[in-house]
């Protein structure tokens, strides 16, 4: 190692390297830094010179900087899987956490076949990626300032209130919230036609009184808008103060559940059409988790971001943009592989990686999740000779979503045509599935569950502990896996949690199953799950997802 570490060493002050604009970075075979320039250390050092990074051992480092980035599991996949297949790789995306965006080139380093070392550049890219969103943001002003070009002539009953922002936003921060009364049928029921029709006609000069200054409008029958330069936050409070929480005619009285949705355009913003739009958005949110929602120009960001992901979906599947890793699952005592969990990534092109993390729960809320479990099931099941026998073990875990378990008549065929199709014994598949997903449907999730079980399955019973199920509930889930939630892992150092994950040990060991403690990081979390009575373990530590 020393002779390959000489051969590759190269010189601090080295007049090609040492000045480059881009950031350099040269490790040794064993991943020990010989070398990196000063546009390293601008782009991750913060301020400390170059030198320091002389001998760190990056297999170790990579984990901890890891956190410098946005899709940190991602990151550290990737780039051991670099690493180990020694080829090159030019302009990959990342974002960091900071925001900032960087580009990264690979190299490994041959001389006559033989193996020297790693050649990493990164390049800030920030100002192009800034470039090229503001180009496609003038794109979509472009294409909405057409439209409303060939509407001019026509005036909406909503044109109003669209002045109404207008003058709100240019006055300073506005708030512009979407109201609706969601159970107006049942108020109907109860008071009667008139009665009710007499409260909505109410509403606008009520909230017009409790909120100073406010516009407010009904835009359709139980929906009203109300546009106010005042903290947001007190605004749909003072909306739900003056609608109030019950009506009363003619002796009898109705609930009545009124939702709220406020955007907070950035101040200054002068398309009123648009704000109002971004106050629909948040009133669909609202809808969604029976909660008001208030949403600033960030939080609207992340809501569109999580949209367009689980909207793209479809399409990226039908592309084949979508692929598994396999993550080992390890005996704890001697770290024997018993098998492997396949976790779905998204190569997007031009956007870097993403993990499952990051765009299942939006297929999920979207209700499109459906599709990728299909697609998922076929691979993994597809795969698993392939990746048992490369890898060890006897059973890969493939991950279900909530939907499709309670979905009537859908998980118990996909998965049987699949291992028939495939000629995959049962046994080798472990059935992952949510403690929320199983508990919040009871009877459809549970029955195919037991379906499954009958057909020889393994059923896992993932992220337990933090979910919703009740202990009650665990007695009629026929499962053969449980996996502790990573919180478990994160919280060891508390004697309290330690007694939980041995209680949660042994009843898993009584129901005759195997507990398992997902997110291992570190060898002592390792150790002490062992202590608590937990054989078997997943994580970075372990083997990374490849
Ligand atoms: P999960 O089933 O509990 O999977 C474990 C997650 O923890 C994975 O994230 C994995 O990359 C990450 N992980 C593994 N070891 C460590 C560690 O040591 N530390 C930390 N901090 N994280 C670790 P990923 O791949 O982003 O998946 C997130 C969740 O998305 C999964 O949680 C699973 O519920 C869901 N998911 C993953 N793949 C699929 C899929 O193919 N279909 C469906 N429906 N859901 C999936
Ligand atoms: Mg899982
Ligand atoms: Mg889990």
């Amino acid at each position: 190692m020393v002779a390959e570490q000489k051969a590759l060493s190269v010189d601090f002050g080295d007049e090609v390297l040492g000045p480059l604009r881009d950031a350099v970075l040269v490790e040794d075979s064993e991943r020990i830094v010989a070398f990196a320039n000063d546009a390293f250390a601008g782009l991750f050092l913060g301020g400390a010179p170059a030198e320091v990074m002389l001998g760190v051992d990056c297999g170790a480092a990579a984990r901890r900087s890891a956190e410098a980035f946005v899709e940190v599991s991602a990151w550290i996949e990737d780039t051991e899987g670099i690493v180990q297949r020694r080829e090159p790789v030019l302009g990959q995306r990342w974002q960091m956490a900071d925001g900032r965006w960087v580009e990264r080139d690979y190299r490994p380093r041959f001389v006559d076949a033989v193996f020297l070392g790693h050649v990493w550049v990164y390049r800030d890219i920030s100002d192009r990626v800034t470039a090229e969103e503001r180009a496609d943001a003038l794109a979509v002003e472009l294409e909405a300032a057409a439209a409303r070009q060939a509407w001019s002539t026509y005036r909406t009953p909503a044109e109003e209130t669209i002045d109404a922002v207008e003058r709100a936003t240019r006055r300073g921060r506005a708030v512009v919230a979407s109201v609706k009364i969601e159970n107006l049928d049942l108020v109907n029921a109860e008071l009667g036609r008139e009665a009710s029709d007499a409260l909505l006609d109410d509403v606008p000069e009520r909230v017009a009184a409790a909120v100073p200054g406010a516009h407010v409008a009904r835009v359709a029958g139980s929906a009203f808008v109300v546009v106010a330069n005042s903290d947001p936050h007190e605004v749909v409070a003072r909306i739900h103060d003056a609608v109030g929480v019950t009506a009363s005619a003619r002796g009898r009285t109705a609930m009545l559940n009124v939702v709220v949705g406020a955007a907070v355009p950035p101040e200054g913003a002068c398309d009123g059409r648009a704000c109002l739009q971004q106050s629909r958005v948040a009133l669909r949110e609202a809808r969604r988790t029976a909660a008001d929602v208030v949403l600033d120009p960030a939080g609207l960001a992340a809501l569109r971001h999580r949209d367009d992901l689980g909207l793209a979906l479809p399409g990226a599947i039908r592309d084949g943009e979508l692929r598994l890793v396999y993550q080992p699952v390890v005996r704890l005592e001697d770290r024997e592989v018993l098998g492997h969990e396949a976790l779905v990534r998204w190569d997007r092109p031009g956007g870097g990686t993403i993990a499952a993390g990051s765009f299942v729960p939006a297929a999920e809320i979207l209700g499109i999740v459906p599709v990728l479990d299909e697609w998922v099931v076929d691979r993994a099941v597809g795969e698993c000779a392939a990746v048992l026998d490369r890898a060890g073990g006897t059973a890969v875990g493939v991950n279900i979503s909530g939907r499709t378990l309670n979905t009537p008549g859908r998980l118990v065929p996909l998965l049987a045509n699949a291992i028939e199709r495939h000629g995959v014994a049962p046994e080798r598949i472990v059935v992952e599935v949510t403690e929320s997903a199983v508990a919040s449907h009871s009877a459809q999730g549970l029955e195919a569950l037991r379906d499954l079980a009958r057909m020889g399955l393994a059923i896992a019973i993932d992220d337990f502990g933090v979910g919703s199920s009740s202990l009650s509930m665990l007695g009629h889930i026929p499962f053969t896996h449980l996996k502790l939630d990573k919180a478990f892992v994160r919280g060891l150092d508390d004697p309290r949690v330690r007694t939980l994950v041995s209680i949660a040990a042994s009843m898993a060991a009584d129901f005759g199953a195997d507990v398992c403690a997902e997110g291992i990081e570190e060898e002592h979390q390792a150790l002490t799950m062992l202590e608590q009575g937990v054989p078997i373990g997943q994580g970075w530590l372990l083997g990374m997802p490849v």
